[in-house]
């Protein structure tokens, strides 16, 4: 048994001003990250400026970190730090908070370049980091990962460093100004890591314990996506789903689908959620009985079938050519930590068998 969660999470109206103190703790200068507008318009970025004001911190804002940010995009925003900041502030979707992660460590190594990202033969600390989700699906705010786009490879992949936020603040409130495609899209993410979690080899009864509180509440989740609601009530459900489904996949990584979504993700530019949610229904079916129907009965699907279906409604389909999923294929073949944390065994068939039910192959 395994249990490790440092991260201090507080979920509610008004957050940031509520815990301007907490925030405060960490230092006199703080390094603002953020995407390119979403933190502008939600009223994410003015909350936290107050905050620091009220507290005399100084600050420094990087505002171009894009979606699934690459090695590239994080060397810039280190290259343009005046490098006296005592903490960093992530604020945005999975992408901003992703890059305060891997900027915070190499704020904290003045000495390393951009070598010591993937090179785990040596524990490296970061600069305390303060997370604020503004979408509902990636869970970052309080995973220790950090997912880059490596151009040289063609994909995506995660940190070796496990990079645990220090203090994680959730107002629901920052949904409001997020189109349907994009709570939709980060839903499903959420689902992914519920599903991803329960059905792996690293699952324990902590974080299984996550997942059923999760997929407990899928069916409140679906019946949101379908009728659009939009209230406060609504967005609280989304972000704290998201936060239970990122505690899962704290304790044991994601699975398939997630090793299956980034190639596709890199190659056609998919959005991380539907990239993921492609795959589930198959991922699902495969497992053995037990599990397969535990998350059956729990999120209220009646098979993998029909978890295809729902997502392909709110997502959309995706096509790929027979060369695309022969050299997907073969990526996950070689992708040994996902095929280890996969409970059933997987084979070259199996993976085809997988793409063919998932995708529109041309
Ligand atoms: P995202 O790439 O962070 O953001 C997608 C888009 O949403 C951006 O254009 C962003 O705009 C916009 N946006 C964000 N919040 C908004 C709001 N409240 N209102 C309107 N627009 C908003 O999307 P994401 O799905 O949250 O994150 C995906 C990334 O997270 C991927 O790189 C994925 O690999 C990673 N991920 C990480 C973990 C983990 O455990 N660390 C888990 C799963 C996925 P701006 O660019 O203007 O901000
Ligand atoms: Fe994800």
């Amino acid at each position: 048994m395994y249990y490790k969660l440092p991260t201090t999470l507080y979920c509610e109206k008004d957050c940031i001003s509520r815990h301007a103190s907490d925030i405060s703790s960490y230092g006199q200068y703080a390094y603002i990250i953020t995407g390119r507008h979403s933190a502008k318009t939600n009223g994410s970025l003015s909350d936290i400026l107050n905050a620091l004001k009220a507290h005399n911190i100084n600050y420094q804002i990087y505002d171009r970190i894009n979606e699934n940010p690459s090695i590239e995009n994080i060397m810039e925003a280190v290259s343009l730090s005046d490098k006296k900041c005592d903490f960093v502030i992530g604020i945005g979707g999975g992408s901003a908070l992703d890059a305060s992660k891997a900027i915070a460590m190499l704020l904290a190594n003045p000495d390393k370049d951009e070598n010591c990202l993937y090179d785990n033969s040596k524990k490296l600390p970061h600069l305390p980091i303060v997370t604020i989700p503004t979408t509902c699906g990636t869970g970052s705010e309080i995973t220790p990962y950090s997912i880059l786009t490596i151009h040289k490879e063609r994909t995506k992949r995660s940190l070796p460093h496990k990079i645990y936020p220090s203090l994680a603040l959730i107002d629901p409130m920052y949904l409001n100004s997020a189109p349907d495609t994009i709570i939709r899209n980060t839903a499903i993410d959420a689902l992914g890591h519920l599903i991803e979690s329960y059905i792996n080899t690293n699952a324990t009864l902590v974080s299984r314990m996550f997942c059923i509180q999760g997929l407990n509440g899928w069916q409140n989740i679906y019946r949101i996506l379908t009728d659009k609601t939009r209230n406060y009530e609504s967005y609280e459900k989304l972000m704290m789903t998201s936060a239970f489904a990122g505690m899962a996949i704290s304790h044991t990584g994601t699975c398939l689908p997630h090793g299956m979504s980034y190639g596709i993700t890199y190659e056609h530019n998919i959005p991380h959620g539907k990239a993921v949610g492609t795959f589930l229904g198959a991922f699902v079916d495969n497992a053995d009985s037990d599990m397969r129907d535990t998350v059956f009965s729990l999120c209220g699907f009646k098979d993998g079938h029909s978890i295809h279906k729902a997502i392909t409604e709110f997502c959309g389909t995706v096509t790929l050519t027979s060369k695309e999923v022969n050299t997907a294929v073969s990526g996950m073949l070689s992708n040994t930590k996902k095929l280890k944390s996969c409970p059933y065994s997987v084979d070259e068939k199996v993976l085809r068998e997988m793409y063919q039910r998932s995708v529109i192959i041309q």
